[in-house]
């Protein structure tokens, strides 16, 4: 294994009842394996997306757009067209919890494209994937507002 990383997610709801985990793990071949599981989540579908910066001292607010280094559109994690923080959806089940495993071709736990230090957020709505056919869409894929972040660390290997 080169590097992993972890990320502790929450917000600031009143409640608090959003949190998860989530792990990276990269062995220097072509893919990042991402492994995850958040609670108190709605059943159904939410963005996740690595933001520009890992300043959370105003929640997802100072966390800056998704991080886009090639200066792409927003997309889906499959397309060419897409920020390198662009994740995707995880589905929440009737309990409210997604449980998640994927791989990523563009992100990294070093070098260039590396998330290290960059905010994880996980969302109040489905991400379109930049097909919502609005400004937005191509944006930030319409998800709504973050429900709970946190930064990504160096974790023991
Ligand atoms: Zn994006």
């Amino acid at each position: 294994m080169i590097a992993t990383g972890t990320c502790f997610l929450r917000g600031d709801q009143v409640d608090g009842t959003v949190r998860g985990t989530v792990t990276f793990e990269w062995d220097d071949t072509e893919e990042v394996l991402i492994k995850g599981t958040i609670e108190g989540l709605k059943p159904g579908k939410h963005g996740l997306y690595v933001c520009a910066f890992g300043n959370v001292v105003n929640g997802n607010s100072s966390s800056g757009v998704h991080y886009n280094p090639c200066d792409k559109k927003h997309g889906g994690p499959n397309d060419e067209e897409r920020h390198v923080g662009d994740l995707g959806n995880v589905e929440a089940n009737d309990d409210g919890v997604a449980k998640f495993e994927m791989h990523d071709r563009l992100l990294r736990l070093a070098g260039n494209y590396s998330v290290i230090g960059h905010a994880l957020v996980v969302t109040e709505n489905e991400d379109d994937l930049g097909k919502g056919e609005n400004d937005e869409s191509l944006v930030a894929g319409n998800a709504g507002k973050g429900l709970a972040w946190g930064v990504i660390g160096i974790a023991n290997k």
